[in-house]
């Protein structure tokens, strides 16, 4: 990200911290805003643009837009129309996760609230409170919120697996890494193929990260794997009694919960009635 000036001014939205610093940085800048008499340094205060229009990006300016919205109530009228909510993506569309129909019905709803949202725009600079776009504009703003370029974990290219251009492991439609047998991945970090998706793979949500954990638990242990497994060791148990006993402890514990009852004190069973009888 060599944008000039994102990384002293920009603020993430990925973790708790910084969406809690981000809520708290709106109501801080309705009071810089309400407490100044410069209109100019009103508007900064009251500027917020917000880069990169994905599930994350649109999720939290909708969000923040509508609890700052909340907070004006509290403060004196006349600060709102000097509120303004940019979004700025550098693609022809947001939300590209989605079919472009759905993402068309969100960005009218956004723009129906007041929120303006700058396509194929890029984020140039951020210098004392003025963001600079692609398309030759300026906007005051004092808050800037980078929620582009979501990338996977650093080690999925560094491990020397085949990776995707935006560097997520490339699996096959059983979540298995491509080329290597005996190995898995699933979630954020795995570029998994689905045809229903607009790019073909699946998108970064958490909903396909928990259906795809499912599914990899089933690929790599399914019925026959542990069907197979179990028959295994029970041709090697000695004597036809154990077998048949093992088998039968293996079927009960197949229709109930483990028994988790805790056994530690057989090693001592005589410290019990020890400490009964006073010795
Ligand atoms: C702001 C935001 C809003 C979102 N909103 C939604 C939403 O509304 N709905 C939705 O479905 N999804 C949402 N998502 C996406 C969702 O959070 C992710 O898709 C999901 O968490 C992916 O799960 P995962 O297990 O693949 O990865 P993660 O949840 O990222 O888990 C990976 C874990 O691995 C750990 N890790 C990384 N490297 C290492 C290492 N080298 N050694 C050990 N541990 C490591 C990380 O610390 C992390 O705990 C949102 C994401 C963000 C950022």
């Amino acid at each position: 990200m060599p944008i000039p000036g994102l990384a002293e001014h920009g603020v993430g939205f990925k973790t708790l911290p910084e969406a809690i610093w981000l809520r708290n940085r709106v109501l801080a800048q309705l009071d810089t805003a309400s407490e100044t008499e410069d209109a100019e340094e009103r508007r900064t205060a009251l500027g917020f643009v917000f880069v990169g229009a994905g599930f994350a990006g649109i999720e939290a300016i909708g969000e923040l837009e509508d609890f700052a919205r909340a907070a004006l109530a509290t403060y004196p009228p006349g600060i709102a129309n000097d509120m303004r909510w940019v979004m700025v993506e550098a693609t022809d569309r947001i939300l590209p996760e989605l079919d472009r129909a759905l993402a068309t019905y969100a960005a009218d709803r956004l723009r129906e609230r007041g929120i303006q949202i700058r396509t194929d725009t890029r984020l140039v600079s951020i210098e004392d409170g003025t963001v600079r776009l692609s398309d030759g504009s300026s906007i005051a703003a004092a808050t800037v919120v980078w929620t582009a370029g979501v990338r996977p974990s650093p080690l999925a290219s560094a491990s020397g697996l085949p990776v995707d251009d935006r560097g997520r492991v490339r699996v096959d439609r059983t979540l298995r890494v491509e080329g290597i047998d005996g190995l898995w991945a699933a979630g954020d970090v795995a570029a998994v193929p689905d045809p229903h998706a607009p790019s073909g793979y699946s998108p970064p949500t958490a909903q396909h990260a928990l259906r795809q954990a499912k599914t990899l638990a089933e690929n790599i242990r399914g019925f026959p794997a542990w069907f197979l497994h179990r028959t295994y060791h029970l041709i090697y148990m000695p004597t036809l009694g154990r077998k048949v006993r093992i088998a039968l402890d293996w079927t009960v514990a197949l229709l109930f919960p483990r028994d988790i009852a805790q056994l530690g004190s057989l090693e001592h069973p005589r410290d019990s009635f020890r400490r009964s009888a006073g010795s």
